[in-house]
């Protein structure tokens, strides 16, 4: 049987690779190379820029992980938005909850189609009759919109391409305006063992804003590193104190010793100043 190699360097000389049964679909968007591939390992894979986004065998433990530290930490997380998360992962794991409504914000129609179409699995929420799907940059609508939200999720691609601006300081000071009282942003961050330097530098300016500015950390196994970072942004939650909600059921990463430990930097990540 023919195959395809799919590779993604995550540094010039290192990445991780697939061999895939068949391309099944290749095509530039309006703001992106957009790939999708069979594989036998990982199901479909999803790919942007070249950079690995989703694979039907792992994403869980991402979406899981970005979504469900802030919804159990808020009291009563009513309505949500997502900013990115165009594949519909982060969605699922949202609507989990008895929430009022969800927005998702992708900049990409096609993301959203192709999706639908190719990745049944993570878009099946995308009918529910709390969620409002709009087509926009984030940035652009956090800074239009009037609505405020209990929990913000930024489930962006990484800091290229129409990503690059959701992970800069006024981007951030922008989203906390969009918070209720006793809001909280949770935001994908990067890669520790490739983007310390580039976490470090968020980190100052994350403190600045927000009372908690907190990394967590957890498996993504086809991630740069195979683990990743999260920040976790309040001015009243500190998601270390106990849960006080059941976790959802059915959940294959996420539970609340995951969460409390997801807390717990190891010491290449702990803030030198604290000493
Ligand atoms: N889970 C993936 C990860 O961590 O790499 C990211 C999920 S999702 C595929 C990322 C989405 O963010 C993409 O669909 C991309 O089109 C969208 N996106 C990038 N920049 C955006 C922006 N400025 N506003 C809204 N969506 C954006």
């Amino acid at each position: 049987m023919k195959t395809t190699e799919i590779r993604e360097f995550h540094t010039p000389t290192s990445g991780i690779f697939f061999r895939a049964k068949r391309r099944v679909l290749s095509e530039k968007t309006a703001f992106q190379k957009m790939e999708v591939y069979e594989t036998t390992s990982h199901g479909r894979v999803l790919l942007l820029d070249g950079l690995v986004q989703t694979t039907e065998k792992d994403e869980f433990f991402y979406h899981e992980m970005l979504v469900h530290p802030a919804m159990m930490a808020h009291p009563r997380p009513r309505d949500i938005l997502i900013i990115g998360g165009g594949d519909g992962g982060a969605l699922r794991e949202v609507l989990r909850y008895r929430i009022r409504s969800a927005v998702l914000v992708e900049i990409d129609a096609r993301v959203i189609e192709v999706c639908r179409r190719l990745f049944p699995g993570l878009t099946s929420s995308f009918g529910d009759e709390r969620v409002e799907i709009v087509v926009d940059d984030g940035n652009r609508f956090i800074r239009q919109t009037d609505r405020r939200f209990d929990v913000i999720l930024v489930d962006s691609s990484d800091p290229v391409g129409p990503s690059a601006v959701l992970h800069q300081r006024d981007f951030y000071a922008a989203l906390k305006k969009c918070l209720r009282p006793g809001g909280i942003i949770a935001a994908q961050a990067g890669a520790p063992l490739f983007h310390l330097e580039h976490l470090r530098k968020k980190r100052i300016f994350l403190k600045k804003l927000f009372s908690f500015a907190l990394y967590y950390l957890g498996p993504v196994p086809t991630y740069p590193g195979g683990l990743w970072c999260y920040a976790f942004l309040s001015d009243r939650v500190d998601p270390r104190k106990r849960l006080r909600k059941k976790v959802p059921k059915k959940l294959k990463y996420y539970n609340s010793d995951v969460h409390h430990g997801a807390f717990a930097l190891p010491e290449f990540m702990r803030d030198r100043r604290r000493r």
